[in-house]
């Protein structure tokens, strides 16, 4: 029997609840399936670094290069420690420690979803986007501060090996799925970098003759995902540009409470980080009203990128046959809490 130890970091808020209510139901799909699925709780949070002055353990990254996935909650409490410590400390430490390079995020209207286009298209996006370099490489400074020559600069970095790595990540999702990759820049405006991505994107193609290659324009695609969707299907993105139109397309799946993400190495085949997208909603947390369906797929994702297809789609399924018979918690329109969904999601297996 195949046995996977995965680090489960629950974190602050909401964080903790959509955590200890989706873990239970990856442990049913494990029974299920016949595999073994063992998780190590690790506090690391606020409340950890309000008692320990650090988010984790010196060795953290190293220690999570034990698992073979870790599955996170939400991380981050401002009222208590600023965002700056928090995510830096914990999930940048983790991103960077880990090389994860590539964030993964399917957008997908579940059964009995309509999301607030209310439309009748396919709307099934695998948005993936650069997660380590490029425009949020944090390279630039300030000169004249305060004066009227004050001036700013921030310098967007590409390398062959970090666009090339994303890339392929691309090429290879494109071909589990229908064969269409877009691959997205503003060429015609930003003419070094994006041009390079141009480029490379030529040079990645050759390799995958099989799959159907589009540049878009990012202005062009950001329009396209929502008057036809159904043209999309991987979608591959810088840094910034893949941040922005995957929050296009969390809030057409129907917002945060399904957004799910993947944070993923691509090179070394180490550990991936799987989570919600949404944050620790202060507002809500404590109440049981955090919708758990996001972490819940980015569980089913977590499946999937350790080999368990057929239990990842096992989950998928039981989700939709919830949300297809409209059950869901407030933020759908539904009355369960979220401990209640998760388990109805669980007797759906
Ligand atoms: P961030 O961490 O991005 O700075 P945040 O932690 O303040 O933001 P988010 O968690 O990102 O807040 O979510 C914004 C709002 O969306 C929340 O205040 C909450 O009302 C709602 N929301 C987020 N996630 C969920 C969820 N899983 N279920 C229901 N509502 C949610
Ligand atoms: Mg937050």
């Amino acid at each position: 029997m195949k046995n996977y130890r995965v680090a489960l970091l629950p974190g602050d808020g909401i964080g903790t609840e959509v955590l200890q209510a989706a873990w239970p139901v990856l442990q049913a799909v494990a029974d299920k399936q016949g595999f073994g699925l063992e998780g190590d709780w690790l506090p690391w949070s606020c409340d950890y670094y309000l008692e320990q002055g650090v988010m984790m353990p010196a060795n953290g990254v190293e220690q999570l290069r034990a698992f073979d996935a870790i599955y996170l909650g939400a991380v981050g409490l401002p009222a208590t420690v600023p965002d700056h410590i928090s995510l830096r400390e914990l999930l940048l430490a983790i991103r960077q420690g880990l090389d994860l390079s590539v964030n993964e995020r399917p957008h997908r209207l579940l059964a009995g979803v309509t999301g607030p286009l209310r439309t009748e298209k396919t709307f099934d996006i695998l948005c993936i986007r650069e997660n380590t370099e490029g425009e949020y490489s944090g390279a630039g400074g300030r000169v004249h501060r305060g004066g009227d020559l004050e001036v700013a600069v921030e310098t967007s970095i590409f390398t062959r090996a970090g666009v090339e790595r994303v890339l392929r990540y691309g090429f290879e999702q494109a071909r589990l799925r229908s064969g269409k990759l877009a691959s997205v820049t503003k060429s015609n405006a930003q003419r070094h970098s994006m041009v390079f991505w141009d480029e490379m994107t030529d040079r990645v193609a050759a390799d995958y003759p099989d799959v159907e290659v589009t540049r878009y324009h990012v202005d062009a695609i950001a329009a396209r995902m929502i008057t036809h969707p159904e043209t999309l299907d991987v979608v591959v993105a810088s840094n910034l540009f893949g941040d922005i139109l995957s929050d296009i397309g969390a809030a057409i799946q129907g917002g945060l409470g399904f957004a799910a993400s993947a944070n993923i190495n691509p090179v070394s085949g180490g550990p991936g980080m799987f989570e919600p997208v949404h944050g620790s909603a202060p507002d809500i947390m404590g109440k049981g009203l955090a919708n758990p369906l996001a972490t819940l797929w980015a569980g089913a994702l977590m499946l999937q990128h350790m080999g368990e297809s057929a239990g990842a789609a096992a989950l998928m399924t039981a989700i939709e046959t919830v949300t297809g018979a409209g059950a869901g918690t407030p933020d759908m329109g539904g009355s369960l809490s979220t401990a209640e969904l998760a388990q109805a999601v669980q007797n759906a297996l």
